[in-house]
Protein backbone atom coordinates (compact mmCIF):
# COMPACT_ATOMS: atom_id res chain seq x y z
CA UNK A 1 0.00 0.00 0.00
CA UNK A 2 1.37 3.37 -0.86
CA UNK A 3 1.79 6.23 1.94
CA UNK A 4 -0.50 8.25 -0.21
CA UNK A 5 -3.45 5.79 0.23
CA UNK A 6 -2.84 5.40 4.04
CA UNK A 7 -2.70 8.93 4.42
CA UNK A 8 -6.49 9.30 1.94
CA UNK A 9 -7.62 6.20 4.82
CA UNK A 10 -6.05 8.03 7.33
CA UNK A 11 -8.19 11.21 6.63
CA UNK A 12 -11.22 9.05 5.88
CA UNK A 13 -10.71 8.04 9.25
CA UNK A 14 -10.09 11.20 10.75
CA UNK A 15 -13.25 12.87 9.58
CA UNK A 16 -15.49 9.90 10.31
CA UNK A 17 -14.41 11.08 14.03
CA UNK A 18 -15.08 14.70 13.56
CA UNK A 19 -18.45 13.41 12.54
CA UNK A 20 -18.79 11.31 15.13
CA UNK A 21 -17.82 14.24 18.09
CA UNK A 22 -19.31 16.78 16.53
CA UNK A 23 -22.83 14.59 16.48
CA UNK A 24 -22.37 13.48 20.80
CA UNK A 25 -21.50 17.24 21.01
CA UNK A 26 -24.95 18.45 19.31
CA UNK A 27 -26.63 15.78 21.36
CA UNK A 28 -25.41 16.82 24.61
CA UNK A 29 -26.27 19.82 23.52
CA UNK A 30 -29.63 19.24 23.03
CA UNK A 31 -30.40 17.12 26.10
CA UNK A 32 -28.88 19.63 28.69
CA UNK A 33 -30.96 22.73 27.00
CA UNK A 34 -34.21 21.66 25.79
CA UNK A 35 -35.78 24.44 24.34
CA UNK A 36 -39.06 22.75 24.94
CA UNK A 37 -38.75 22.05 28.73
CA UNK A 38 -37.79 25.27 29.34
CA UNK A 39 -40.56 27.24 27.74
CA UNK A 40 -43.58 24.85 29.19
CA UNK A 41 -41.15 25.57 32.77
CA UNK A 42 -41.40 29.66 31.69
CA UNK A 43 -45.11 29.38 31.67
CA UNK A 44 -45.03 27.31 34.77
CA UNK A 45 -43.55 30.17 35.93
CA UNK A 46 -45.79 32.95 35.28
CA UNK A 47 -49.05 30.92 36.20
CA UNK A 48 -47.67 30.90 39.81
CA UNK A 49 -46.57 34.77 39.80
CA UNK A 50 -50.05 35.24 38.75
CA UNK A 51 -51.66 32.86 41.36
CA UNK A 52 -49.53 34.42 44.23
CA UNK A 53 -50.75 38.14 43.23
CA UNK A 54 -54.58 37.07 42.89
CA UNK A 55 -54.17 35.18 46.40
CA UNK A 56 -53.22 38.20 47.73
CA UNK A 57 -55.73 39.90 45.83
CA UNK A 58 -57.86 37.94 47.54
CA UNK A 59 -56.44 37.95 51.09
CA UNK A 60 -56.63 41.44 51.20
CA UNK A 61 -60.38 41.69 50.43
CA UNK A 62 -61.21 39.24 52.73
CA UNK A 63 -59.91 40.89 55.68
CA UNK A 64 -61.31 44.13 54.84
CA UNK A 65 -64.87 41.92 54.65
CA UNK A 66 -63.41 40.30 58.16
CA UNK A 67 -62.67 43.39 59.73
CA UNK A 68 -66.03 45.39 58.65
CA UNK A 69 -68.11 42.22 59.89
CA UNK A 70 -66.62 42.58 63.30
CA UNK A 71 -67.19 46.64 63.42
CA UNK A 72 -71.23 45.71 62.46
CA UNK A 73 -71.42 43.28 65.08
CA UNK A 74 -69.96 45.57 67.58
CA UNK A 75 -72.47 48.13 66.71
CA UNK A 76 -75.11 45.75 66.07
CA UNK A 77 -74.60 44.89 69.84
CA UNK A 78 -74.88 48.48 71.32
CA UNK A 79 -77.95 48.81 69.16
CA UNK A 80 -79.64 45.97 70.78
CA UNK A 81 -78.46 45.94 73.68
CA UNK A 82 -80.39 47.82 75.27
CA UNK A 83 -78.10 50.34 77.26
CA UNK A 84 -78.92 53.26 74.99
CA UNK A 85 -81.54 55.35 75.18
CA UNK A 86 -80.61 58.65 73.74
CA UNK A 87 -82.51 58.78 70.46
CA UNK A 88 -79.59 60.75 68.55
CA UNK A 89 -77.22 57.75 69.81
CA UNK A 90 -79.17 55.39 68.43
CA UNK A 91 -79.49 57.20 64.91
CA UNK A 92 -75.88 57.43 64.79
CA UNK A 93 -75.82 53.69 65.17
CA UNK A 94 -78.16 52.69 63.20
CA UNK A 95 -76.51 54.96 60.23
CA UNK A 96 -73.22 53.35 60.96
CA UNK A 97 -74.89 49.67 60.77
CA UNK A 98 -76.48 50.98 57.43
CA UNK A 99 -72.98 52.58 55.92
CA UNK A 100 -71.08 49.12 57.31
CA UNK A 101 -73.97 46.75 55.65
CA UNK A 102 -73.42 48.40 52.18
CA UNK A 103 -69.35 48.34 52.38
CA UNK A 104 -69.68 44.73 53.14
CA UNK A 105 -72.08 44.03 50.18
CA UNK A 106 -69.85 45.82 47.80
CA UNK A 107 -66.53 44.14 49.29
CA UNK A 108 -68.77 41.21 48.90
CA UNK A 109 -69.04 41.72 45.63
CA UNK A 110 -65.31 42.49 44.87
CA UNK A 111 -64.19 39.06 46.82
CA UNK A 112 -66.51 37.03 44.66
CA UNK A 113 -64.48 38.87 42.00
CA UNK A 114 -61.05 38.04 43.32
CA UNK A 115 -62.47 34.71 44.45
CA UNK A 116 -63.52 33.80 40.52
CA UNK A 117 -60.00 35.31 39.80
CA UNK A 118 -58.46 32.91 42.05
CA UNK A 119 -60.05 30.05 41.02
CA UNK A 120 -59.27 30.44 37.31
CA UNK A 121 -55.36 31.30 38.06
CA UNK A 122 -55.63 27.80 39.93
CA UNK A 123 -56.57 25.92 36.83
CA UNK A 124 -54.27 27.95 34.63
CA UNK A 125 -51.49 27.15 37.37
CA UNK A 126 -52.52 23.13 37.19
CA UNK A 127 -52.72 23.05 33.24
CA UNK A 128 -49.26 24.85 33.13
CA UNK A 129 -47.85 21.83 35.08
CA UNK A 130 -49.94 19.57 33.38
CA UNK A 131 -48.41 20.35 30.20
CA UNK A 132 -44.74 20.75 31.65
CA UNK A 133 -45.12 17.39 32.75
CA UNK A 134 -45.78 15.92 29.24
CA UNK A 135 -43.21 17.85 27.81
CA UNK A 136 -40.60 16.40 29.74
CA UNK A 137 -42.00 12.90 29.38
CA UNK A 138 -41.80 13.31 25.69
CA UNK A 139 -38.41 15.39 25.89
CA UNK A 140 -36.89 11.88 28.18
CA UNK A 141 -38.95 9.38 25.31
CA UNK A 142 -36.77 11.95 22.76
CA UNK A 143 -33.91 11.79 24.93
CA UNK A 144 -33.37 8.18 25.31
CA UNK A 145 -33.25 8.26 21.32
CA UNK A 146 -30.80 10.41 21.04
CA UNK A 147 -28.69 8.95 24.34
CA UNK A 148 -29.43 5.24 22.46
CA UNK A 149 -27.38 7.32 19.12
CA UNK A 150 -24.73 8.70 21.23
CA UNK A 151 -24.21 5.30 23.00
CA UNK A 152 -24.02 3.89 19.17
CA UNK A 153 -21.81 6.48 18.11
CA UNK A 154 -19.10 5.45 21.10
CA UNK A 155 -19.08 2.27 20.13
CA UNK A 156 -17.71 3.02 16.62
CA UNK A 157 -15.24 5.05 17.88
CA UNK A 158 -12.28 1.67 19.67
CA UNK A 159 -12.58 0.41 15.94
CA UNK A 160 -11.90 3.29 14.21
CA UNK A 161 -9.30 4.67 16.28
CA UNK A 162 -7.48 0.57 16.30
CA UNK A 163 -7.62 1.27 12.70
CA UNK A 164 -5.96 4.71 12.79
CA UNK A 165 -3.27 3.98 15.02
CA UNK A 166 -2.26 1.08 12.92
CA UNK A 167 -2.59 3.38 9.65
CA UNK A 168 -0.43 6.05 11.65
CA UNK A 169 2.55 3.81 12.67
CA UNK A 170 2.50 3.10 8.71
CA UNK A 171 2.73 6.59 7.64
CA UNK A 172 7.03 8.56 7.64
CA UNK A 173 6.66 11.36 10.54
CA UNK A 174 7.60 13.76 8.41
CA UNK A 175 4.41 12.93 6.09
CA UNK A 176 1.94 12.53 9.13
CA UNK A 177 3.09 16.31 10.33
CA UNK A 178 2.56 17.74 6.77
CA UNK A 179 -1.24 15.75 7.33
CA UNK A 180 -1.96 17.29 10.09
CA UNK A 181 -0.32 20.31 9.22
CA UNK A 182 -2.60 20.55 5.88
CA UNK A 183 -6.14 19.06 8.00
CA UNK A 184 -6.11 22.60 10.09
CA UNK A 185 -5.26 24.98 6.82
CA UNK A 186 -7.33 22.83 4.09
CA UNK A 187 -10.84 22.87 5.76
CA UNK A 188 -9.77 19.65 7.28
CA UNK A 189 -9.27 17.92 3.82
CA UNK A 190 -5.54 17.17 3.79
CA UNK A 191 -5.95 14.76 1.04
CA UNK A 192 -6.96 14.87 -2.24
CA UNK A 193 -8.03 11.86 -4.67
CA UNK A 194 -7.28 12.41 -8.25
CA UNK A 195 -10.18 11.95 -10.61
CA UNK A 196 -10.58 11.68 -13.74
CA UNK A 197 -7.37 13.14 -13.88
CA UNK A 198 -8.19 16.04 -11.64
CA UNK A 199 -7.59 17.14 -7.94
CA UNK A 200 -10.97 15.92 -6.45
CA UNK A 201 -10.70 18.75 -3.96
CA UNK A 202 -10.15 22.22 -6.69
CA UNK A 203 -11.06 20.20 -9.66
CA UNK A 204 -7.70 21.44 -11.21
CA UNK A 205 -6.32 18.88 -13.63
CA UNK A 206 -3.36 17.08 -12.44
CA UNK A 207 -0.28 17.16 -14.88
CA UNK A 208 0.14 13.45 -15.94
CA UNK A 209 3.83 13.04 -14.48
CA UNK A 210 2.19 14.19 -11.51
CA UNK A 211 -0.48 11.76 -11.37
CA UNK A 212 2.04 9.47 -11.57
CA UNK A 213 3.72 10.18 -9.43
CA UNK A 214 1.25 10.27 -6.76
CA UNK A 215 0.83 6.32 -7.88
CA UNK A 216 4.20 5.52 -6.76
CA UNK A 217 4.61 3.10 -3.46
CA UNK A 218 6.42 6.50 -1.47
CA UNK A 219 6.35 9.61 -3.06
CA UNK A 220 3.63 12.24 -2.39
CA UNK A 221 3.13 14.87 -4.79
CA UNK A 222 0.91 17.76 -3.83
CA UNK A 223 -1.92 19.87 -5.78
CA UNK A 224 0.16 22.96 -7.32
CA UNK A 225 -2.93 24.51 -7.38
CA UNK A 226 -4.76 23.83 -3.77
CA UNK A 227 -1.51 22.48 -2.35
CA UNK A 228 -3.21 18.86 -0.84
CA UNK A 229 -1.55 15.88 -1.27
CA UNK A 230 -2.70 13.71 -3.99
CA UNK A 231 -3.71 10.33 -3.86
CA UNK A 232 -4.21 8.36 -7.31
CA UNK A 233 -5.48 5.01 -7.54
ZN1 LIG B 1 -6.15 20.64 -5.64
Amino acid sequence: MSESFNLFRLQQLDLSRIKIMRRQKEIEKIINADENVQKAQQIVDEAQKALDLASKAYDTIHQQVEERNLKLKYSQAKLFGGQISNPKELQDLEAESAALKSFIAELSDQQFVALEELEERQNALKSAEETLTQVKSQTATKHSKLMGESRQLEDKLPNINTQRTALRAQVSKANYQSYVGLLKTKGGRAVAEVIDSSCDACGVRVAPGDIQRAKSPSEIVYCKTCGRMLYAK
